[in-house]
């Protein structure tokens, strides 16, 4: 079983600036989603109106790419009317099959910076929760200090399911959203020895409900740490997750590549 990379936001302008010094990723993505390649599929997400025509041309180039689109809570502060930009949404939506998009993402609400609009980042993930019951699609949640918030409205939408990027609440949270059908996703950070929480919730989170992630270009693993991510180094999130799971890294791919089918039922 090869693995899936369930995050990865190969429109970020990190991979698709001309400039860039590193590998072109084409290169890097023709490798991995080749006939040699490591990898079985990977979820390419969008953040923006803007960005989702690149992201969706993206997976229409690999057989093993698909998309998510969305609004990401930071970027809600890009636009002044979100309802005429959840609008843009719709005719890809409307033919999600042709665009091989499986989720509305990423989407959520992030609390980090203490002069964000939470009122507008609240009524852009609740609307683009209503366009998931919609449309039925499952959700790519984006949180960041913002679980209690998050979890109350997921609450609200019982018929959407969805995955929780970038786990770092607690074990108790876990099981709730677990109960309620979600998924969670585990990153690059996992492998940070500072990261002693969210290795410890890690270590006891349920591995049928984990799906693995890279967040590239972002948060790339140790011993790649500040270098630009892709989705060839998620093995090394595999390898710290088996290790703390007291597992085979062969049953953390097999596990974690069927739960991502079972989620994005990919076509
Ligand atoms: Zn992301």
């Amino acid at each position: 079983m090869k693995i899936i990379d369930t995050h990865a936001h190969y429109c970020d302008s990190w991979f698709t600036a001309p400039e860039t010094p590193e590998q072109p990723y084409e290169e890097i993505l023709d490798g991995l989603l080749g006939p040699d390649g490591t990898l079985d599929a990977i979820v390419n997400v969008a953040t923006t109106p803007d960005n989702a025509p690149t992201c969706i041309a993206q997976a229409g180039r690999w057989a093993g790419m698909y998309a998510a689109i969305g609004i990401h809570p930071c970027d809600c502060q890009l636009y002044d009317d979100l309802v005429a930009e959840l609008e843009r949404l719709r005719p890809w939506l409307d033919e999600a099959k042709r665009h091989k998009i499986v989720a509305i993402g990423e989407i959520g609400l992030d609390y980090h910076y203490p002069d964000t609009d939470r009122e507008k980042q609240r009524a852009v993930f609740l609307a683009q929760m209503e366009l998931a019951g919609e449309y039925g699609l499952p959700v790519i949640l984006h949180s960041r200090d913002a679980t209690g918030d998050c979890v109350d409205l997921i609450r609200q939408y019982p018929d959407v399911r969805g995955v929780f990027h970038a786990y770092g609440g607690s074990v108790e949270t876990a099981e709730e959203l677990v109960r309620m059908g979600w998924y969670l996703g585990l990153g690059g950070v996992i492998t940070f020895q500072t990261a002693k929480r969210i290795r410890r919730v890690a270590a006891a989170l349920p591995l049928e409900r984990i799906l693995l992630e890279t967040d590239c270009p972002y948060t790339a693993p140790e011993p790649f740490r500040g270098q630009r991510n892709h989705s060839g180094l998620l093995y090394r999130t595999a390898e710290e997750l088996a290790m703390l799971q007291g597992r085979e890294i062969e049953e953390i791919i097999g596990r974690t590549s069927e739960n991502a089918h079972d989620f994005f039922n990919f076509f």
